[in-house]
């Protein structure tokens, strides 16, 4: 596991610390952990053990999942191209598969290779020569991971990595615990992956922080949702500045191995599904906003926030009124034909 917290997380805990201050009766159940490279902060208007029980499968999901645990089956699988999964790291896959064919190749679980090449794994940031690229990109595509029943295989050289989704996929195995426990009311912020859970115990909608791209330490809006999974892609999360002085930030497009670098600072998608909010918010980070645009037009069951480098913050329209913003450089776009 690498050593470093990402900022957007603290951020994010912060505004939660805030926002969830004195607006209960009952005090809630709070834990902070590290998991999946970040920091998870639980609030759960609940028993103690349903908030153990959430630390605890989160703690198993990053166990399982991550690439650079070599104790992982991810790890297993990237090491001998073959490998049985258990049922949730073969569920996880799955459903990152699909994600990945549903976003057309901008989300690709196989582009681990080229995201270590750049250095993000390792810390050992450089630019790779366009030979090192294009002899990777060979082995980028998902459509050639196979995975019948519970046993996945690799073609030699592929690699996968379910970074962009996992956290997306904690949340949904958490809401689960959350129902079982019959559990009414919890915000849990997952690095930057928050899931509403119903309301606020007074019944008002939770209030969620969008990181300030320029301070990722502070946020610029917040978005009041309730029963929803909030998801932020950034460029200013992980990134290094090259030796020709210019950004290089950790989200890779798949077609150039390149990264993303199109205008967009960040994408925020509010969705019913913790894994589509992970995915998407990835995934249209690297479209783009014309792409990403025209995506959402011909798939509506997804709330989204693009920040552009120009500052300006376009919304769907449905968050029209639950969009605050705070950081008053930006102007809010309502894009309409959403
Ligand atoms: P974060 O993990 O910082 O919250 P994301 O959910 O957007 O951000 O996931 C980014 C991570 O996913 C990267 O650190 C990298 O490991 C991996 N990744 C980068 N580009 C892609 C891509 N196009 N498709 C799938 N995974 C990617
Ligand atoms: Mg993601």
């Amino acid at each position: 596991m690498r050593s470093y917290v990402k900022s957007t997380a603290l951020a994010l805990i912060l505004l939660w610390l805030t926002l969830s201050a004195g607006c209960a009766s009952n005090a809630p159940q709070t834990r902070s952990f590290q998991s999946m490279d970040t920091v998870m902060q639980l609030t759960v208007y609940g028993d103690e053990s349903t908030t153990a029980a959430i630390e605890e499968r989160i703690t198993e999901l990053d166990k399982k999942l991550s690439s650079t645990n070599v104790n992982s089956e991810i790890y297993r699988l990237n090491r001998d191209g073959s490998a049985t999964l258990d049922e949730l790291t073969a569920d996880a896959l799955e459903q990152s598969l699909s994600c990945c064919e549903a976003s057309k190749g901008a989300l690709d679980i196989t582009v681990y290779p080229v995201v270590c090449e750049w250095g993000f794994i390792s810390g050992d940031h450089h630019i790779p020569s366009q030979s090192t690229l294009n002899r990777l990109l060979k082995s980028v595509d998902y459509r050639r991971v196979k995975l019948r029943e519970n046993t996945a295989e690799l073609p030699k050289g592929t690699q996968i990595d379910l970074g962009a989704t996992a956290k997306g996929f904690a949340a949904d195995e958490a809401r689960k615990l959350l129902l079982r426990d019959g559990c009414e009311s919890a915000v849990l912020n997952l690095g930057g992956t928050v899931l509403a859970h119903g309301k606020k115990p007074d019944g008002s909608e939770w209030r969620i922080g969008i990181a300030d791209p320029g301070n990722s330490a502070d946020y610029m809006g917040t978005v009041s949702c309730a029963d929803k999974i909030t998801a932020t892609s950034g460029s200013y999360e992980r990134y290094f500045t090259g030796s020709d002085g210019k950004r290089y930030c950790h989200i890779i497009d798949p077609k150039s191995g390149m990264p993303a670098d199109n205008g967009v600072e960040s994408v925020t998608v509010i969705s019913d599904s913790g894994v589509k909010s992970d995915s998407l918010s990835t995934a249209l980070f690297v479209m783009g906003l014309d792409k990403a645009t025209d995506y959402r037009r011909q798939r509506r069951d997804f709330e989204l926030v693009i920040l552009t480098s120009d500052k300006k913050a376009l919304i769907t329209p449905a968050l029209a009124q639950s969009f605050q913003l705070k950081n008053e450089q930006y102007s809010k776009e309502v894009i309409r034909d959403w």
